[in-house]
C-alpha cells in the first residue's frame, strides 16, 4: 500500500509528527557501482543533477556511456556463471539478503527521504511516508517468493519422468524513471534477484542519488560483487547501450512510451532479449451520480495532484456524470486552491516543483493549448513562485474529448474534468484512448461497478478508491500503456525461465 490512504495521511502529516530530513545532506554516492566498487567513468565525463524547486546543482555524477555498460555486463555476466557464488547461493539466503538490504534501508530512512526530496522535489512527508517505505515492503515481498518460485511435475506421456524448473533469466537491464526514483529502483531490482538473475540498472539522469545510495547498502547487505551494477547516464546513450547489449538477457524498462518503442526495436535489432515495459497513461476515472461526492471529489483530487501530477496512473480524464457535474467541478476546484505549495522539505507543504525545466516548459504549454481549444479555467494555469519549476495546480472543466490536455500525457497538476451522460457513452470515451495503464469508478451500485470495472481496458481498475497499488498486486498496462506484469506473482515470472526437464525411465513395471 503506498498510495491508499494518501488522503488521510497526506492530511494528518501536515506539519505533524514527521522527523525533521537532514539540514545538510552529504552525498557520498557520486559514481558508478559495478562489482561493488566505485568507478570513475570511462570517458571521463560527469553530468550534474539539479534540486527542482531552486534550480541549484546540488552535485556531479560520473556519466555512465556505453563503455561503462560494458564493464557492468561483463561484472553481471560473470556474477551469473553457472557455479558463482550468487548460482550457488541457496534461495532462502537471497530472500535473506533482500531483507537485510530492507532493514538497512529502514535505518538510514531519513537520510533517503531527505536525498529523494532535493533530487526529485518530493514533499518530504511523502518520501518518509511512501516512497522509502514502498521500496522497503517490495524488498520484502520478493525476499519471501525467492524460496517460493517453484516448478511442477508433469504427467508427460511415456515412460518419462518430467518437471519444470524456474530459473532465473540472467542479466537483466533495468532502465528507470525520475518520478518514483527509489520504489521502481526496488520494483526492478527485487523481483530480479529474488529469482536468482543479476542486474545493470540505469537510474534516470535527473534524479540518480537515492539508486547510487542504494549501491552502497547493497553492498554492506552482503550481496556478492556483479550482482547489482548501477550506471548512472543519459538515455540515448547508457541506456541505448543497455537495451541494444547482445549479453543481456531481459530489459525491464519504465519510462515513456516513446522510448518503450525505442527499447522494443534495439531488443528486436540485436538479441531479441525478453522485454517488460511499464508505459506512460491518460487514465479515465468515472464519477456516477450515485457515488459519495466529497469521498469522489478528494479522491480524484489525490488522484491526479499526487506528486505534482508526475505520476503515469494519474487520473487525468475524469469523467463526471451529469446531474452531480457543477458541484462536482465547485468542490474539486476549491480543494485545488487549498493546496500548499513550496520547499519540499518544509512540512506542511504538498506540492513540490516540476522534475525540471523540459517538463515544465511542456505542461505550460499544455495549459495554455486548453485555453486556447475552449476549456473552462476553472483556477491555476500558470507558473508558481520566483524560483524552481513550479505551476499552481490548474482545473479545466468543460473538457472535450479531442482537446489535447484530454489526449496527451501531462504530467503535471492540471486536471480536466469533462461531463457524460450514459454507462454505454462513458465506457466508450473512457476506452477511446491508444493507452490502457489505469483506471477508476466511484458508485455505489455493484453491478455497475463490476459491469464498469470489466468494460475498462486497463491493468488496473479502481472502484471507489484509485492509487491503491500493493506489492502484492500485479501492476502493467493494456494496449500502448505496456507489455507484462511488475510485482505480484505475476511480476516474479516475468524474472523466470521455465526449463521442461525429462527423465526416461528405463525400468518397466512387469
Ligand atoms: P521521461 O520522458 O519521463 O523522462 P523517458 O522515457 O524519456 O521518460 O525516460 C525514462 C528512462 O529511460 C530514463 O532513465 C531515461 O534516461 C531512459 N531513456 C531515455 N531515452 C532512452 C533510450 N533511447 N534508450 C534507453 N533508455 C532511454
Amino acid at each position: 500500500m503506498y498510495l491508499r490512504s494518501v488522503n488521510s495521511l497526506e492530511m494528518s502529516s501536515l506539519g505533524k509528527s514527521l522527523p525533521d530530513p537532514l539540514s545538510n545532506v552529504e552525498v557520498k554516492y557520486t559514481k558508478i557501482f559495478i562489482n561493488n566498487e566505485w568507478h570513475d567513468s570511462v570517458s571521463g565525463k560527469k553530468f550534474a543533477t539539479f534540486n527542482p524547486a531552486t534550480g541549484e546543482k546540488i552535485c556531479d555524477i560520473e556519466e555512465g556511456d556505453k563503455e561503462d555498460v560494458e564493464k557492468a555486463v561483463k561484472a553481471a555476466r560473470a556474477a551469473f556463471e553457472f557455479g558463482s557464488p550468487w548460482r550457488r547461493m541457496d534461495a532462502s539466503e537471497r530472500g535473506k539478503l533482500l531483507n537485510k538490504l530492507a532493514d538497512l534501508i529502514e535505518r538510514d530512512i531519513i537520510a533517503l527521504s531527505t536525498m529523494e526530496t532535493i533530487d526529485a522535489g518530493k514533499p518530504f512527508f511523502t518520501s518518509y511516508m511512501f516512497d522509502i517505505p514502498g521500496a522497503v515492503k517490495s524488498l520484502r515481498y520478493c525476499a519471501g517468493w525467492a524460496d517460493k518460485n517453484q516448478g511442477r511435475t508433469v504427467p508427460t506421456d511415456g515412460d518419462y519422468f518430467t518437471f519444470t524448473r524456474h530459473e532465473p533469466v540472467g542479466v537483466c537491464g533495468q532502465i528507470i524513471p525520475w518520478n518514483f526514483p527509489i520504489v521502481m529502483f526496488a520494483w526492478k531490482i527485487a523481483p530480479a534477484l529474488c529469482c536468482g538473475n543479476t542486474v545493470v540498472i540505469k537510474p534516470a539522469e535527473q534524479t540518480p542519488l537515492t539508486a547510487l545510495y542504494m549501491g552502497s547498502l547493497i553492498k554492506e547487505a552482503g550481496f556478492p560483487p556483479g550482482v547489482v551494477n548501477i550506471v548512472p547516464g543519459y538515455g540515448p546513450t547508457a541506456g541505448a547501450a543497455i537495451s541494444n547489449h547482445m549479453d543481456v538477457d531481459k530489459v525491464a524498462f519504465t519510462g515513456s512510451t516513446e522510448v518503450g518503442k525505442l527499447i522494443k526495436q534495439a531488443a528486436g535489432k540485436s538479441n531479441l532479449k525478453r522485454v517488460t515495459l511499464e508505459l506512460g497513461g491518460k487514465s479515465p476515472l468515472i464519477i456516477f451520480a450515485d457515488a459519495d461526492i466529497n469521498a469522489a471529489v478528494e479522491c480524484a483530487h489525490h488522484a491526479l495532484f499526487y506528486h505534482q501530477g508526475q505520476c503515469c496512473i494519474a487520473a487525468s480524464r475524469l469523467f463526471v456524470e451529469e446531474s452531480i457535474y457543477d458541484d462536482f467541478v465547485k468542490k474539486s476546484v476549491e480543494l485545488a486552491k487549498k493546496r500548499v505549495l513550496g520547499d519540499p522539505l518544509k512540512p506542511g507543504t504538498q506540492q513540490g516543483p516540476q522534475i525540471d525545466k523540459e517538463q515544465y516548459d511542456r505542461i505550460l504549454d499544455l495549459i495554455e493549448s486548453g485555453k486556447k481549444e475552449g476549456a473552462k479555467l476553472e483556477c491555476g494555469g500558470g507558473p508558481w513562485g520566483d524560483k524552481g519549476f513550479f505551476i499552481q495546480p490548474t482545473v479545466f472543466s468543460d473538457v472535450k474529448d479531442n482537446m489535447r490536455i484530454a489526449k496527451e500525457e501531462i504530467f503535471g497538476p492540471v486536471q480536466q474534468i469533462m461531463k457524460f451522460k450514459t454507462l454505454d457513452e462513458v465506457i466508450k470515451r473512457a476506452n477511446n484512448t491508444t493507452y490502457g495503464l489505469a483506471a477508476g469508478l466511484f458508485t455505489k451500485d455493484v453491478d455497475k461497478a463490476i459491469v464498469v470495472s470489466s468494460a475498462l481496458q486497463a491493468g488496473s481498475v479502481w472502484i471507489n478508491c484509485y492509487s491503491a497499488l500493493s506489492p502484492q498486486a500485479p501492476f502493467g498496462g493494456f494496449k500502448m500503456s505496456g507489455n507484462g506484469r511488475e510485482m505480484g506473482e505475476y511480476g516474479i515470472h516475468e524474472y523466470t525461465e521455465v526449463k521442461t526437464v525429462t527423465l526416461k525411465i528405463s525400468q518397466k513395471n512387469s
